[in-house]
C-alpha cells in the first residue's frame, strides 16, 4: 500500500514537473518572439547626486509585457533569458535601444548625463562586444563616458579567461564600468582590484536594512570609506524614504536611486519627472 501511494505521489510530482517545463518553453519562446520583434521596452530611474540635487543619470530597465500574462518580471525573464542563451541578444537590444535613447535626448536638448545599462556576465563572454559597443557610440555619435555598463560581482567567477580582456577592452573605449549590487557576490574586495570600475552600487538589502540594522549601517560606511579611498562614485540604489537619504547623506554617499525620487518611468515620463524636478535637500 506504501508503495502504490508513493507511486501516486511520484506520478503527480511528475505531471507537475512536466507542467512546469511545459510552461518554462512556452515563456522561453514568447521572450525570444518578444527580443526578435522589439516588443521590449526600457524604463528609466533617475540618479541624483546628493550634494546638489543634480541629475547623475539614469539607469534602463528591461520591461516585458506579454499579450497575456502581461507585466513579465526581470526577476524571472533575466534568469530564463540566461538559462536559455537568450541573453546575448537582450543585452545588444538593450545597449542599442539605450544609446538610440541618449541620442534622441541628446538631439532635443534634453540633459541626461549619461545612461546605465544591465549587462549578464554572459555579455562578456562575447569577443563581438567591444567592437559592437563602439559601433554604437559611433553610429549614435555619443560620447563613450556617457553610457554606463552595470556588472556585478559575479562578472568573473565563471573563470572565463576572456571575460576580463573583453571587460578591459571595453574600459578602453572610455565606457563607464559600474559595480552593481556591490556586498552581494564573491570577493568583492579582490574583485575592485581586477576590474577597473569607477563607480560602485550598494545593493538595494543593505539600504533597506540601515534604519533598524548596525550591521547594514557598518557594512553601509564600510562601502563608502572603499569608495572614497579607490576614488569611485558611491551610489545608494533602493532608496525609499527621507530616514535612508537622510542616513545616507551623512554616511557621504554621492549619488541616490530609489522609488523615494522615482520608480523606472517611460521615456516620455522621464522627462517630464525632469522638468519638475524636485531637489534632494
Ligand atoms: P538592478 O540592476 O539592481 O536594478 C534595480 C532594481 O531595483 C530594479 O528592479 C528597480 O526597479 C528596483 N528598484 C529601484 N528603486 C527601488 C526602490 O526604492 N525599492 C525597491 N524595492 N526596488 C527598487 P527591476 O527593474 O525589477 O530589475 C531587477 C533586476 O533585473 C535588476 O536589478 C537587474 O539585475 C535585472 N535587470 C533588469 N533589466 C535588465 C537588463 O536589461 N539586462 C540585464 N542583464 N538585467 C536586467
Ligand atoms: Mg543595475
Ligand atoms: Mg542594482
Ligand atoms: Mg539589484
Amino acid at each position: 500500500e506504501a508503495k502504490a501511494s508513493y507511486r501516486g505521489s511520484y506520478s503527480f510530482f511528475s505531471n507537475e514537473m512536466n507542467l512546469r517545463a511545459q510552461e518554462r518553453l512556452a515563456l522561453e519562446n514568447a521572450l525570444r518572439e518578444a527580443i526578435e520583434k522589439q516588443q521590449l521596452r526600457l524604463h528609466y530611474q533617475p540618479q541624483v547626486m546628493v550634494e546638489d540635487g543634480r541629475l547623475h543619470g539614469v539607469e534602463a530597465l528591461t520591461r516585458w509585457h506579454h499579450p497575456t500574462l502581461g507585466e513579465v518580471s526581470p526577476a524571472r525573464f533575466i534568469p530564463l533569458a540566461e538559462e536559455s542563451g537568450l541573453i546575448g541578444s537582450l543585452g545588444l537590444w538593450v545597449l542599442e535601444e539605450a544609446c538610440r535613447q541618449l541620442a534622441d535626448w541628446q538631439s532635443r536638448g534634453i540633459d541626461v548625463p549619461c545612461v546605465a545599462v544591465n549587462l549578464s556576465p554572459t555579455n562578456f563572454h562575447n569577443i563581438e562586444l567591444p567592437p559592437i559597443i563602439s559601433a554604437l557610440l559611433a553610429r549614435y555619435a555619443l560620447e563613450p563616458a556617457r553610457l554606463v555598463l552595470e556588472i556585478t560581482e559575479n562578472v568573473l567567477l565563471d573563470g572565463n579567461a576572456t571575460t576580463l580582456s573583453i571587460i578591459q577592452e571595453v574600459h578602453a573605449l572610455g565606457v563607464k564600468l559600474s559595480m552593481d549590487d556591490f556586498g552581494t557576490g564573491y570577493s568583492s574586495l579582490s574583485y575592485l582590484r581586477r576590474l577597473p570600475v569607477s563607480e560602485l552600487k550598494l545593493d538595494k538589502s543593505f539600504v533597506h536594512d540601515l534604519h533598524n540594522d548596525q550591521t547594514a549601517q557598518a557594512l553601509s560606511e564600510a562601502v563608502i570609506r572603499i569608495g572614497e579611498s579607490l576614488n569611485l562614485v558611491v551610489v545608494a540604489e533602493g532608496v525609499e524614504n527621507e530616514i535612508q537619504l537622510n542616513l545616507l547623506r551623512q554616511q557621504g554617499f554621492h549619488v541616490i536611486q530609489g522609488f523615494y525620487l522615482s520608480k523606472p518611468l517611460p521615456a516620455p515620463m522621464l522627462e517630464s519627472w525632469l522638468q519638475r524636478r524636485p531637489p534632494v535637500n
